[in-house]
């Protein structure tokens, strides 16, 4: 791996990033920072946010402008304010040791007086929506005939916002000798026809699925009935307590409701959208930056400017109707290196969807199941339990108090005094999730039907059984699996389908017809010293809209990854030696 130095970027600009925390280039600045040094040619690049792309222009183009001329030599065309403000700013950082170098974000919404002024002063390197940079030209404020280096940033999504007829016009405007530099995240027909019409035979660089970012992304999808998506919504949320979220609506009118409904449900949340004023998305961003907001509801454009490292979920209410889209809403989290996850909540027919988005991505998503109310309520538990512990205790304030408060505590036992201040927290939270339903359904026409097929499974027909044993004795779904091949009273080749891990406990699929089978097998047995007790899973209504109020937990650093138990799945299960298993995980059977 090539440093910085090895790059050939001045010491000015060295000493700047080195400042900022760059290290290291990343791969797409690794191949664009040689190419906009040493050539003169255009470049195509695709890369996503979150690969490093602002320094990958930025730097190179900083590192050659003409500081004694005020003429504007470089302009970055992008599609939002928000974005545009994010890339001065950053090109802000980067010069902050370069002799004076103006760098002017132009962009609607504002008054173009104060930005005429400005540029009037002289700005090498503007940084403009194209629609207010369609505006400048036309009032004769902003002059092209001087730029060497026209960069189109997340070209696609200016594409898609509908810029096609600004983007002609301005490239129209600008010299033929200019170096012209394309970043997209996808390549659509669209930015083909911008490359054909306006580069000349430009050199292609990826930073390919090996971007930081992508890396870092790992991809789920839960399938659940339309009724039941804000049930799985909360759900999500609540195995996760540290979640720090973006969740994508396709309308103005779902991200209103399903903000409204989160707010009114007690989850920290606010809503990003085409309707509120600037003022207003300012506003909410800001809270959101500030991690004020545990969750915010956003549709595609109001989003897209918003620059945020440590998002830890980004969640697809529904797949995007562009399902290159996807690309761009995933690339909110796993960015700067961190790992993210990306969530799609999709309908029982959306196979296909999540098939032709694993290709885009070129990742596979991993199927999950929307945990059990049972299980959330543990992760729950025991995250409050771990922020008891954490909690500092402020010595002087308290000390005072304590004999007074041992004296109204003298009749309780630890046991009793403990019991009661985790019910003070959860009684609302236990009664919400009481009899909860299985909010998972099966996928048609995808995996599991797949599956099912080739391996000839039968009607699918499972009964869910509940078992006294859990993680924490060992048991993963291969124990499981073997040890209930070692049971002689199990019949050979019966099908098992979802088997979900939990920490105490978990829960079995079986063929329906042997449960009683199984179940009295079981009951007969010991796990690991422990005796095992299996019953019929039962199950209830969950009320919608319970008005438990949920603490602002104001978001850790915890990995999500780390401590959520609900995800992934495991692959084939060891079984013991033997010719015929007494059980089989099914063809369509999903474990966890
Ligand atoms: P971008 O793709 O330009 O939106 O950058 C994503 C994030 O990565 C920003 O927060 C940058 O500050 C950060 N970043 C960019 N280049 C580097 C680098 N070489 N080393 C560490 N962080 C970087």
């Amino acid at each position: 791996m090539l440093t910085f130095e090895e790059l050939g970027l001045k010491p000015e600009i060295l000493k700047a990033i080195l400042e900022i925390g760059f290290e290291n280039p990343t791969p797409i600045q690794e191949k664009t920072i040689p190419h906009l040094l040493n050539t003169n040619k255009d470049l195509i690049a695709l890369a996503q946010t979150g690969s490093g792309k602002t320094a990958a222009f930025g730097l190179p183009v900083i590192n050659q402008i003409d500081a004694d001329s005020n003429k504007t030599q470089a302009i970055i065309l992008c599609p939002t304010r928000e974005l545009a403000i994010q890339i001065a700013n950053d090109f802000d950082a980067f010069t902050k040791y370069t002799k004076k170098l103006d760098v002017l974000p132009v962009y609607g919404g504002a008054s173009i007086e104060g930005q005429i002024k400005s540029l009037n002063k002289g700005a090498q390197i503007v940084v403009g929506t194209p629609g207010r940079v369609v505006d400048l030209i036309n009032r004769k404020k902003l002059k092209l005939e001087d730029i060497q280096w026209v960069v189109l940033d997340e070209a696609d999504e200016m594409l898609n916002m509908g810029f096609k007829d600004d983007l002609d016009f301005i490239l129209s405007h600008t010299p033929e000798t200019r170096q012209t530099l394309l970043f997209s995240a996808t390549m659509s027909k669209e930015v083909l026809r911008i490359s054909n019409d306006y580069m000349e035979s430009p050199e292609e660089i990826s930073s390919g699925k090996r971007n930081q970012g992508a890396d870092k992304i790992e991809h789920y999808y839960y399938v659940v009935n339309g009724r039941d998506k804000y049930l799985a919504l909360k759900r999500i949320a609540d195995m996760n307590p540290n979640i720090y979220a973006i969740i994508f609506c396709r309308t103005r009118r779902e991200t209103q409701e399903i903000s409204d409904a989160l707010v009114s449900d007690g989850y920290n949340a606010d809503c990003l959208h085409g309707d509120l004023s600037q003022a207003q998305r300012d506003a909410v961003m800001g809270r959101y930056r500030k991690r004020h907001l545990q969750m915010l509801v956003a549709t595609d454009v109001a989003a897209r400017g918003l620059d945020v490292t440590d998002i830890t979920h980004v969640i697809n209410y529904n797949i995007p109707d562009e399902l290159e889209t996807y690309v761009h809403r995933s690339g909110r989290t796993g960015r700067a290196g961190k790992e993210g996850i990306s969530i799609a909540i999709v309908g029982p027919k959306d196979s296909g969807k999540i098939r032709q988005l694993e290709k885009i991505i070129g990742k596979p998503f991993v199927k999950s199941e929307v945990p059990a109310g049972e299980a959330v309520i543990e992760k729950q538990l025991f995250s409050f339990i771990d922020k008891v512990l954490e909690t500092e205790v402020d010595e002087k304030q308290l000390n005072p108090l304590m004999e007074n408060i041992s004296d109204r505590f003298a009749d309780l036992s630890r046991e009793e005094l403990i019991k009661k201040f985790v019910s003070l927290e959860f009684n609302k939270f236990l009664e919400y999730y009481k009899n909860s339903n299985d909010l998972n359904t099966r996928e048609r026409g995808g995996r599991d039907a797949d599956r099912g097929d080739r391996g000839g499974r039968k009607s699918g027909n499972y009964a869910t059984l509940f078992l006294n044993i859990g993680e924490k004795d060992n048991l993963n779904s291969g124990t499981l699996l073997g040890f209930m091949n070692g049971l002689k009273e199990i019949p050979n080749g019966i099908d098992i389908g979802k088997i979900d891990i939990q920490r105490n406990f978990s829960f079995l699929e079986v063929e329906a017809r042997h449960e009683k089978t199984v179940m009295n097998a079981l009951n007969d047995s010991e796990f690991d010293g422990r005796k095992v007790s299996a019953e019929p899973k039962t199950g209830g209504g969950e009320r919608k809209g319970s008005d438990r109020r949920r603490r602002s937990s104001g978001g850790s650093g915890e990995s999500p990854r780390a401590k959520s138990g609900f995800k992934g799945r495991f692959g084939d299960s060891k079984r013991s030696s033997g010719s015929r298993p007494r059980v089989k995980a099914s063809s369509g059977g999903r474990r966890k």
